[in-house]
């Protein structure tokens, strides 16, 4: 069931996707990159748009999650470390920056977005950003076609799983080049409005663990997704054996 979703993440480490990013934005690649965690995994069994979207091949998939990169090392798929989209959005920031490459930014709230722009312009001189649009308009798909025009070399959207990805997959067609990131929280984090976990609860793995406390409207959502899925993994698993 979910093995093969697995099976199509990214294994290699961060220093390499990060590096395989770089030649992306060289050759001016289309690309989605999807930070996989266990609620969009989940929803590739309910949701025939996310089930397509992490088949296309225009897809990278990459671990979001502690809970992803052990559901695969149970189902013995060799997957080496966890890449956070929030590691993702900075390092296109940086590597947009060092190649002068154009960016959109689309999602969270508006002063957010405000923030956001502000942080970018001083640590990012050299990325050139072509259109912003806070999350909380109406009509997304005029944002979309909007952005289609502007050919930007890097789209961060930030709007929430799976909302992100499902707007990004239709319109995906469109574009001729382009590296594609549902980001989540991320644009909250950049411009200073939300803290990221302390540095060592990154190391031991426990970054969910840190949002659960300090946002505990998370927990019904964690166990949901989290607890759940890895006793669905652990089933499977069993049946293989069989
Ligand atoms: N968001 C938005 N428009 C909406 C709903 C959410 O722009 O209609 C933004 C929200 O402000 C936040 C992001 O989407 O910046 C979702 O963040 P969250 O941490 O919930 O992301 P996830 O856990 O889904 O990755």
């Amino acid at each position: 069931m979910y093995k093969e979703k697995l099976e199509k993440l990214y294994t290699k480490d961060k220093e390499t996707f990060f590096n395989d990013l770089n030649n992306m934005l060289i050759k001016e690649e289309k690309k989605i990159i999807v930070t996989a965690n266990p609620e969009t995994l989940k929803y590739s069994t309910t949701d025939n748009i996310i089930n397509k979207l992490l088949n296309d091949k225009n897809t990278i998939s990459v671990a979001d999650g502690i809970g992803v990169v052990k559901a695969a090392k149970i189902l013995k798929i060799d997957v080496k470390e966890r890449i956070a989209g929030i590691d993702i959005a900075n390092e296109l920031l940086e590597l947009g920056n060092k190649l002068k490459k154009s960016i959109y930014f689309f999602g969270a709230k508006n002063e957010v977005m405000d923030d956001l722009l502000k942080v970018v312009k001083e640590k990012y001189p050299n990325i050139k950003v072509v259109g912003a649009q806070n999350g909380y308009v109406k009509d997304r798909d005029k944002v979309m076609n909007e952005i289609i025009k502007k050919e930007p070399d890097i789209v961060l959207v930030a709007l929430g799983i799976p909302e992100q990805e499902k707007l990004i997959y239709k319109y995906l067609d469109k574009f001729k080049k382009g590296i594609f990131v549902g980001v989540g929280g991320s644009f909250d984090v950049i411009s200073g409005h939300k803290k990221r976990a302390p540095k060592i609860f990154i190391k031991l793995n426990l970054e969910w663990l840190y949002r659960i406390v300090t946002e505990p409207s998370r927990l019904k959502r964690f166990y949901k997704n989290n607890i759940k899925f890895i006793l669905e993994i652990k089933k499977e698993k069993k049946k293989q054996k069989k």
